[in-house]
């Protein structure tokens, strides 16, 4: 029951066993970048279980003690129907009267599945008003009040461990094994931008990998010649950098798997600055932006030498492969506003 005490601490309770790291697992830390709002991986969880507190839950799961005739064993049982005593069903068995081993069996018996909004309840008799203990589903309510001692116990007498991978009752983890390497890879969801995941052996980016994949998929004719262009090679690379720079990524962090293998995400972008209708390259080695754009941005210089200012350098970044930063974003989002404004006021003349 102390469970509600816990919940309002800044930080996790303490639990008799290691977890994987709250942040995720084989994750390079300094390209982490936190979700808007969150302080960190920890707050990002303690946060949400405060906020699915098990008193606050609507729905619970009824878990009760059924003792076996000779006293010795006993059984954890799980009450589907509370007015249907005939559809409970047999979670486990242990000996004696043993709330750790029940804790656990509760855990396992739910393993996999996605619980936020169910809370468990642990009763001494199937009618017993006041459960023995309550919590959510989830390693520090389940494992709350259980020693170190408790968890060797169970485990060198009943082989019964906690299944702490199908415990992430809340979905806090993405899971992806790294297209360039093969390491298993997982990151919190709730608290980071899960482009901002980089394998820490290979240094891919395996969600911003295949994410960034199927988006130049539907522009990959620009750059080969072959098949229906569905996105425009502008929309491609303009949409692309901004992806990149909002994680801080360059092309050496992306594994293609969507492309063709001799084309890498490299000579992609570089396929696709060449095609771009919007950043032509002039002969003097320089950037030059469609005529439509710069007609549009003939009345100030001001703006049009600051924006093919911007232009430029983002295609020699482009060219270099990057790393993108925050600010090549912008002016990708600034270069889409400027053809956008170009092309409706031409409309608007016509
Ligand atoms: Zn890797």
């Amino acid at each position: 029951m102390n469970d509600l005490i816990r919940l309002s601490d800044v930080h996790l309770p303490a639990v008799p066993i290691v977890l994987p790291p709250h942040e995720g697992q084989n994750l390079e830390a300094s390209a982490l970048i936190l979700t808007h709002g969150a302080k960190s991986a920890e707050q990002v969880i303690v946060d949400f279980r405060n906020r699915y507190s098990p008193e606050s839950q609507r729905w619970f799961r009824r878990y009760y003690l059924k003792a076996h005739r000779n006293r010795d064993r006993t059984s954890l049982r799980y009450a589907w129907n509370l007015d249907i005593p005939s559809t409970d069903r047999t979670v486990g068995i242990f000996k004696g009267d043993d709330l750790a081993a029940a804790q656990i069996l509760i855990g396992n018996n739910m393993a996999g599945a996605w619980m936020s909004s169910i809370s468990w309840h642990l009763c001494e008799d199937r009618d017993g008003d006041e459960p023995v203990a309550i919590g959510r589903f989830d390693p520090w309510s389940l494992l709350q009040d259980i020693t170190p001692a408790d968890i060797v116990r169970l485990r060198d007498a009943r082989g019964l461990v906690p299944n702490i991978e199908g415990w992430d009752f809340d979905n806090f983890y993405m899971h992806r094994k790294c297209p360039s390497c093969g390491q298993k890879i997982s990151i919190n969801m709730f608290a980071f931008n899960i482009d901002s995941a980089q394998c820490n052996k290979c240094g891919v980016r395996p969600f911003l990998s295949c994410a960034l994949g199927r988006l130049l998929h539907l522009a990959l004719p620009a750059v080969t010649g072959q098949g229906e262009q569905i996105l425009s090679a502008d929309q491609a690379l303009l949409n692309t950098v901004e992806w990149l720079g909002d994680v801080n990524a360059g092309t050496d962090h992306l594994h293609q798997e969507e492309l063709p293998e001799h084309i890498t995400p490299h000579l992609m972008l570089e396929g696709l600055l060449k095609n771009s209708r919007l950043l032509a390259a002039a002969p003097e080695g320089r950037f030059a932006l469609a005529p439509t754009v710069m007609n549009h941005l003939a009345d100030n210089q001001d703006s049009a030498s600051m924006v093919i200012g911007a232009a430029n350098l983002l295609a020699k970044t482009i060219q270099e492969g990057g790393p993108f930063t925050d600010t090549h974003a912008a002016t990708a989002r600034l270069l889409q506003l400027v053809e956008r404004d170009a092309l409706k006021a031409l409309k608007e003349l016509n």
